[in-house]
């Protein structure tokens, strides 16, 4: 069994508070604690100072002039059988049941979801075996195993729910002593393995807001076992809005979730298999991985119907 590093925790009950708090270095939010906690056991993180989102009051879903609202602290469970999600987003619920298993969606929140860290095959391990080979470029080491003669880090973004997010044009609020700022799920990942966002380090995660509109989405998620696994390929399709395109947003092929459009769900298809170049990020072969996002894109399309 792997033990936890020593640390100090605090609970504040405001915001400000915990912004205040996380500004200071070695300082770090927990949530569900459902990956941060897996990470600290394997050295990924080192966190001096936990600061918990529990006492905030940012659990619960709230619709007010055609939003839908939802704390960030709203457990995954409780996003998947609120019936305003099921009715109006059921992709997002869909998504929130394919993360691990029901006890880890019981704990796992919404906002630790979207800050969830990005993956890859030589990073998520005990620091043991990590050391075994050096380490990697992500963490304490110089070397990109899965591209030595790459730029970067190419680790994968795999958060279950932000495909779905994205193209039901999902909105985050974050807060800190400064204020409230909201970024677009769409614009908040970077195609970078290490620093995958661009959000600052005492900024809280305080809700997902959905405006309700009339999109038709679908979710797929590829792995090997039907419970656990993280995924190979994610998937998610939106049928045409009025006259427009067709989109997808693939994500776990790469640093950020990739978004295409296109006219039929053949052309869609075809699109995000030319859009994706997945890296040995992953046990199963890249070009399986990429023949498989035109499959996924293809049957989740299908799901959907003509979209009309
Ligand atoms: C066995 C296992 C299988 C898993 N499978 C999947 C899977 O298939 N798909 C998937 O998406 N996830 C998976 N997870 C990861 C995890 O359970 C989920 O991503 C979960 O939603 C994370 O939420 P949390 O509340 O537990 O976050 P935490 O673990 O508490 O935090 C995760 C990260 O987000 C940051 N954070 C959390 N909340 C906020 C906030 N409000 N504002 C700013 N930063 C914040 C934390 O500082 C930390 O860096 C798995 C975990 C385990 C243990
Ligand atoms: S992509 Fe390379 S640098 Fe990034 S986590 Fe994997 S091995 Fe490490």
């Amino acid at each position: 069994m792997l033990p936890l590093p020593r640390f100090e925790y605090s609970a504040p009950n405001d915001v400000r508070d915990a912004s205040r708090f996380l500004a200071e270095p070695g300082s770090q939010l927990i949530a569900g604690g459902t990956d941060l906690l897996v990470s600290m056991k394997q050295r990924l993180f080192e966190p001096r100072h936990l600061v918990s989102i529990r006492r905030l009051g940012l659990r619960g879903v709230t619709v007010q002039g055609g939003v839908v609202r939802i704390g960030a602290a709203t457990t995954l469970a409780q996003v998947a059988t609120n019936l305003t999600v099921r009715e109006q987003f059921p992709a997002l619920s869909d998504a929130c049941l394919t993360v691990a298993t029901p006890t880890i969606q019981s704990m796992a929140t919404l906002g630790g979801n979207l800050m969830l860290d990005t993956r890859c095959l030589y990073y998520n391990q005990p620091a043991g075996w990590r050391a075994s080979l050096g380490y990697c470029l992500k963490r304490e080491g110089t070397v990109c195993h899965v591209a030595p003669k790459g730029r970067g880090c190419y680790a994968t973004q795999s958060a279950d729910t932000v495909p779905a997010l994205w193209l039901y044009g999902a909105e985050v609020e974050f807060q800190s002593t400064r204020g409230v700022v909201l970024r677009k799920v769409s614009d908040m990942y970077r195609d970078d393995g290490m620093a995958w966002h661009g959000v600052g380090r005492d900024e809280v995660l305080v809700a997902v807001r959905l405006p309700l509109a009339e999109a038709r989405v679908g979710h797929r998620k590829l792995r090997t076992r039907q419970a656990i696994d993280y995924a190979q390929v994610l998937v998610a399709v939106r049928a045409p809005v009025a006259d427009g395109p067709w989109a997808a947003v693939i994500s776990a092929v790469a640093s950020s979730p990739l978004f295409v459009e296109a006219e039929d769900p053949t052309a869609l298809a075809e699109a995000a298999f030319r859009a994706s170049q997945p890296l040995s990020t992953h046990l199963p072969a890249a070009t399986w991985r990429k023949r498989m996002v035109r499959v996924e894109v293809a049957r989740a399309a299908a799901a959907l119907g003509d979209g009309r």
